[in-house]
This record gives structure tokens, sequence and C-alpha cells, in this order.
């Protein structure tokens, strides 16, 4: 385990924003975390928050007076492996994507739809990431968690029904002091055909994400969650009935947020080095050196105009820490 006092975390977080951290804990193992953990309760630190890559983080421009424990290995490192029942298990800080290309590789389907999805394992759980179609959760089998909320820290096993997910939610999501540790996941053996069709799923979906993403600039990913409340969705509809067909054919009920911030002309808008890219109007580039305070700024002016329109509060998906 690495550790440092007075780090900047901008250079470590996708978004390419974030002020300096009192002390950092970089993590490659369940051993490091433990560590972390004991050298965190003898120092009476009281904040502490883990990261992954950050890639669905805001972190605050100011001082952060805790610890991070960071999380994530680098693509080169990989804890990969089949266990003798044929599950595949992986440490929570491998990438999403290293345990997909592991998966095809031994001809295992099932996770493909999450090509080109950035972010660690276990972040990737804790959210019930989703593309495509597909959830983290459909294949997954069981989670290694430790809880660190007692005097001493617990390691315990829960089962995909323990974990309570629904959309981008887990119960570890709902529950403080949780560090996903490891994941294992029952994928089906495909047949030739399935795995040549699999493996272009996801080179498919990377390349749909090279198009559409602004992925040029760092950014976090979707800023707010689309709307699928179903009053919600209605209310949008009656102030603008052309996009009904969208909705019903193309978004399955939900209503993309992305052409709404476009209707409120909001495509481009800027504060500083932060802005709503001209490429997708649901993601907030970093186009230079933006701050935390620029991004926030922006979505509270999103929220603001949409709110006037449409008499709700748009919600938002990307996690802000203060
Ligand atoms: C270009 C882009 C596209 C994206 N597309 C999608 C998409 O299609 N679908 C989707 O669902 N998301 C998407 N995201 C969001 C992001 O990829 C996911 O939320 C991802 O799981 C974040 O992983 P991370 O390692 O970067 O986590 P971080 O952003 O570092 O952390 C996210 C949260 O997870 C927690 N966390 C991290 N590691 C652990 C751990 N081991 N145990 C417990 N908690 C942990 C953190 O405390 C934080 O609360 C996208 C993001 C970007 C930038």
């Amino acid at each position: 385990m690495i550790t440092q006092n007075e780090v900047e975390l901008a250079p470590l977080l996708w978004y390419k924003i974030g002020g300096k951290a009192q002390y950092l804990f970089d993590c490659k193992s369940k051993k490091d975390i433990l560590q972390a953990l004991e050298v965190i309760k003898l120092n009476n630190v009281s904040k502490v928050f883990v990261v992954g890559l950050g890639s669905n983080l805001i972190f605050t421009d100011d001082y952060y007076d805790g610890a991070i424990i960071r999380i994530a290995n680098d693509p080169t490192i990989s804890s990969v492996r089949l266990t003798p029942e044929g599950l595949v298990e992986s440490f929570a800080g491998d990438l999403l994507d290293t345990v997909i290309q592991f998966s095809l590789n031994h001809e295992l389907v099932g996770l493909e739809w999450g090509g080109g999805l950035p972010g660690t394992l276990g972040a990737a759980v804790r959210g019930n990431v989703g593309a495509f179609g597909g959830e983290i959760k459909d294949n997954l089998v069981s989670v290694d968690i430790l809880d660190y909320e007692g005097e001493r820290p617990e390691l315990k096993t829960m089962s995909k029904a323990e974990l309570e997910f629904s959309y981008r939610e887990s119960w570890i999501k709902t529950h403080e002091k949780k560090i996903v540790i490891t994941a294992r996941f029952n994928l089906k053996k495909g047949t030739p055909e399935e795995v040549t069709a699999a493996k272009e799923v996801y080179q498919k979906n990377i390349q749909f994400r090279k198009d559409r993403h602004p992925l040029e600039y760092p950014n976090c990913g979707s800023v707010f969650k689309n709307i699928r409340d179903k009053q919600q969705v209605e209310k949008v509809l009656t102030i603008c009935p052309e996009l009904t067909e969208s909705v019903e054919k193309k978004w399955y009920g939900k209503v993309a947020v992305a052409s709404l911030i476009e209707k409120l002309g909001l495509k481009g808008y800027r504060i500083g080095d932060a802005q709503v890219s001209e490429k997708h109007a649901l993601f907030i580039v970093n186009v230079g050196h933006a701050s935390a305070r620029d991004v926030k700024q922006v979505i509270s002016d999103i929220q603001g105009k949409f709110k006037e329109k449409f008499g709700f509060q748009l919600e938002t998906e990307v996690e802000i820490v203060q």
C-alpha cells in the first residue's frame, strides 16, 4: 500500500477536478484496505471516502480533511480468476473492462454490454451500473463486503438477493461504511457463435461511446438521471408532445434528459471551463481547468431553468463530494 499526505486529487480522478486531501491510501488488495482502515482508526481520522477511478464523482475544490482510500488497479493489473465452481471472481479494484475481457477470453458471455463503461468493479457493483439493456446485477452471484461501521472491520459475503439491487442502486449504496472487496459472476459458457456475437457487441458498444460521448474531454458521465417517474414523464410530454414517439419507441418509457437540456437552449452553456457538451448535452465537460464550483454552477443553472419550464427538479446521477 502506498500512503501519502497532502495529495492533489485532481490528477487521480477522471474529471481532473478536486482539491487536496489530507491522506491518501492507495490500496491494491484486501490486506491493503484493512491496513488503511487500521491507520485511519489509530489516527482518529473521522472523514473517509473511497474512490475508484472517480468517473462518477465531482470532488470538492476545497481541502478534504480526511482520508481517501483509493481502490483502483491500472489496466495492466488483473486479479480476475475462475473459481473451482466456474464463477468469474475479481478484486473490486480491477477495472470492469478487465473483468469483461477476461470473461470473453474464456468464452464466457453476459457482461459484453459493459464495453467502454469506465470504472472499477467495486464501484460498478455499488452503483449497479448498466448500459444497453444490461446491468451488473444480472449475472452477479455474491459480493464480499468489508463493513467498517463497528469497532473492528468485518468481512461478510452477501448474496445478490441481500444486495437489494434496483436501477443504479444497491444495499451497499444505501448503507454507510461498506467497501466492496470481491465480486463473483455466473456467466454462460458461449458457443463459438455466441462468443463471436458477444465480442461484436462489446466492440460496438465501445465504438458507440466514442462516436456519441465527449470522451476527448475529462467528464463525469451522465450528470442527470433520465426521467422514469410516470407522472414526470407525462408532465414532460404535455409540454413537449413531439417527444412521445422517442419516449415510447427508443427510450422504453423514459425521457432522455439530454434532449430537454437542448430544448432549454443550454447545449454549449459554459461557466469557466465547465461546459455542457456540444456533442451530448447530458455531459458537462472540463474543457481546461474547470473547478468543482464551475461545474456545480452549471448543474444548478440547468436545474433552475428545467424547473421553471417543467415544474419539477432534475435529479443528479453524478455524486458530488463536499
Ligand atoms: C464517459 C462515461 C460514461 C459512463 N457511462 C455509464 C453508463 O453507461 N452506465 C453507468 O451506469 N454509468 C456510467 N458512467 C458512470 C461511471 O462509469 C460508473 O458510475 C462507474 O461505476 C464508476 O466507477 P469508478 O471506479 O470511477 O467509481 P468512482 O467514481 O471513483 O466512485 C463512485 C462511487 O463508488 C464508490 N466506490 C468506489 N469503489 C468502491 C468500493 N470498492 N466499494 C464501495 N464503494 C466504492 C465511491 O465511494 C463512490 O461513491 C459513465 C462515466 C463516464 C465518465
